[in-house]
Parts: C-alpha cells; structure tokens; sequence
C-alpha cells in the first residue's frame, strides 16, 4: 500500500519521459548524443535542433501559444524570476507593480526585495477563502506602467483565480501594461490558454506533470522586450546556458502527454478521487467527534486539491506518523522548507509558517493538511488510461478504501481516541 497524496509538491517521471530521457543521456545506446546542441560541425546538432524545436511546439500547443515565444528555464522558480526580471524593467522605479497575497515564495520573497530596493509593490488582499479582493483591484490608481502578476491556481489551497478578469480590468485602467500569471499548478489540472487568459506572459514547471524536476518554461507573448535573467547565446539570447536536451525533450513529451489526457473524464476522474478522499476524511473525523472543515474556495479551485484542517492535529507530527504507514501528503507547500540551515527543527519550520494561511487569517495553520492526487503515470501509460478508463476508476477506489483505513488508524492514535 503506498498512497501519493503529493502531487502539487511534485509527480513521479512518467515512463514515456523516461524513454526520452535515456536517449539522451545513455551514451552506450547512441554514442554521439553526448554532444553540444551547439557544436557548429557536429552532425548531432541538426537532430538537437529538432529536438528542442518540437519541444518547444508541443509546449506551445499545450497553452495556445506560438513556439517562439516559448523559453526553456530550469523550472517554475526561474519562470517567475524571469518574469519579474522582465516586469521590473519594463515598469521601472516609477511604476508599479501588483502581486497577491498568496503567490508562491518565489515570487512573494522578490517581491520583499523589490520593496527594499525602492520599487512600488501593492500586494493585493485576499478573503477568508483566499479569494482575490477584486474591488481592491478596481480601486487602484495607476498613473504610469504596471506589471501584475498573479497565479493561475494556488498550490496550497488549490484555489482559481479569473486572470482573464484581472486582464481585463488591468488592461481597462492602463494601456502601458504587463500581466504575467504563475500557471505551474494549473498546468495538468486545468485548461489553459494564454488567449484566453490574455496574459504576456506565462509560467510551468515540468515536475508537476510527469517530466523531471529542474526543467520548465516561460511563455512570453511576442513583441515584449525580454531581458535576460543569465547572459549567452542560447534560447535566442533570451536565457543563456547550454540547452539540457535531455530534459528540454522530456518538457516536451511530458506537455504531449498532458494535451492528450486532458479530457472531461480525466477531470472528473481528478475531481472523484479528491471529493471521495475528503468526504472519508470529514465523515471519519466527524464520527470521532473531532471538528474538521476544509480551507479556501470549494467553488473554484483545482479538481485534485483539497486543504482540510483536522482540529487538535500536530500537522508535522502526523505527516510523519502517516509517512510510516505509506501516506504522503503535505502541510503546505513543500517549498516553504528546504534543505538549509536549520530548517529541519520543527519549531523553525513552524515559524516560517506558510504565508497562504496566515493571508487567509487561519487560526489553526499547525493543523492543515493539503491532499493532492492524480498522479497515476506509475500504473498505467496515458495510451493504457485513454484505452481503459475503468483501470483508473478501480485504481482510485483501491487507492480511498485502503488509505482512509490506514488514515483512520494513525489519527485515533494521534489524538488517543
Ligand atoms: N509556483 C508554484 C505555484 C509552485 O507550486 C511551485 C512549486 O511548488 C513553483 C512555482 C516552483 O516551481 P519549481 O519547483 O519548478 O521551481
């Protein structure tokens, strides 16, 4: 028994992205594939060039943008650096520049820098459910550029956010503006086009759907004066450094593999297996009479996440009691800990307390759990899935049944009921 409740922390390498990988790193199936994607004379390089070319198309094609507008990145935390590093200098010390409340650690710690280096940063509110104060939008003045970034789905809430709203009103108050949004949790869980959404600039990760971690992209929609975050020839001087072939493919089949699962019934296979987890865990917390509700906007958020607050739970402490029966989940977002310092004492970790649920005001933050599910690629390939929906049904159900019992189990030990 082993249940991955994770998934908006990170996914297991789908095994088609694995095929890929292994080309290009196993120098003892094909000699030659060691070699520089820029090598002038090597005959490799037209085969890289085409490589990262369709991966580029096909990351492309998953979010209704161009391929050229599509910059490869060592994953979600330099797509929003990158970003912010465009919005920047494209608004100056004389603009402004607007973010929300609950935006990932790599874009709310910029954000404190830029403040201390001068520039304007208007955070915007959220409510008790995390949701955007849109009024507050509404009510701001904007005088000169303005660079606005806000997410697409949160990732420890798993709320929405209406970006294309947010565009709209933003576009409505000033010609002179740049609006990026975060997608790398909604990408895999929703469908997204940057049309649509109508938004410059767009960022992914590829560890969130199946491909490794260290690789993703920024979408930057034509025409939007890029400057680069490292310096070189590579990525058409837009991110220097030379091309990771192997993973750059890997974004590619992985963004392939996304387009073709992403149908109505993967949704709801998504939404079925979230909604059955949590309505075991409310009903079994209910039947022990211990109080449990679940945070931000039920309404309108992602179909796989779901943050439920088990009152009386020391969140740290039971993660690690389900660890041992093979539960994985999280308190939050697993980014909000690293490996440094003294980040692994409980007590500094609870300090660094996760900034989402302090904007929301939640008074019981050492008791939330976030449940993330969906990643099915170690049991069945997406040709496998599409071919035979019920596999994942019976998949789901085995995956509720035996771990709510073993979920039961360490929360009556943990609270000595
Ligand atoms: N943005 C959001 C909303 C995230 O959840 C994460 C990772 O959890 C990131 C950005 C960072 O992505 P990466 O881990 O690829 O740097």
């Amino acid at each position: 028994m082993y249940c991955y409740w994770n998934t908006n922390s990170t996914t297991r390498v789908r095994p088609e992205v694995v095929d890929v990988v292994k080309d290009y790193v196993d120098s003892s199936t094909n000699g030659t594939n060691f070699h520089n994607p820029s090598d002038i004379t090597n005959a490799s390089r037209r085969i890289y060039r085409s490589a990262i070319k369709s991966s580029r198309e096909k990351v492309a094609e998953l979010i209704g943008a161009s391929e050229n507008d599509i910059i490869f990145t060592s994953g979600g935390t330099e797509s929003n650096n990158l970003a912010f590093h465009v919005g920047q200098n494209f608004v100056g010390r004389d603009g402004l520049i607007i973010t929300s409340a609950v935006e990932h650690d790599s874009i709310s710690l910029r954000c404190d820098y830029l403040k201390e280096l001068g520039y304007n940063v208007y955070t915007l509110p959220v409510d008790n459910k995390g949701q955007i104060n849109f009024e507050a939008l509404d009510k701001i003045k904007i005088s000169d550029r303005v660079f606005v970034s806000v997410m697409l789905a949160n990732n420890e809430l798993g709320n929405i956010y209406d970006i294309a709203k947010l565009s709209a009103i933003i576009r409505k108050k000033c010609s002179q503006a740049l609006i990026h949004t975060d997608a790398v949790q909604a990408i895999g869980k929703m469908h997204a086009d940057v049309k649509q959404l109508d938004v410059d600039m767009l960022s992914l990760s590829g560890h969130k759907i199946g491909a490794p971690k260290g690789i993703g992209a920024l979408y930057v929609k034509e025409g939007v004066k890029i400057t680069p975050l490292f310096f070189g020839h590579q990525e058409c001087g837009k991110r220097g450094g030379t091309e990771n072939i192997a993973y750059i493919s890997a974004l590619g089949k992985a963004a392939e593999l996304v387009k073709s699962e992403m149908s109505d019934a993967y949704i709801q296979n998504l939404t079925n297996h979230r909604d059955q987890l949590e309505k075991n865990i409310l009903e079994m917390c209910q039947a022990l009479n211990v109080e449990a509700f679940v945070n931000g906007d039920i309404d309108n958020r992602l179909p796989n996440t779901t943050s439920i607050t088990i009152k009386g739970i020391d969140n740290l402490r039971f993660l690690v009691e389900l660890e041992a029966k093979n539960i994985y989940l999280a308190t939050g977002a697993a980014c909000s800990s690293s490996l440094c310092g003294n980040d692994t004492d409980p007590a500094t970790i609870q300090a660094k307390s996760s900034r989402v649920l302090r904007a929301i005001n939640h008074t019981h933050p050492q008791s939330v759990l976030r449940i993330s599910v969906g990643d099915y690629y170690h049991l069945y390939t997406v040709e496998d899935a599409t071919k035979h929906p019920e596999y994942i049904t019976a998949a789901i159900n085995y995956d509720v049944k035996l771990g709510c019992l073993d979920f039961s189990k360490v929360l009556k030990a943990h609270l000595n009921i």
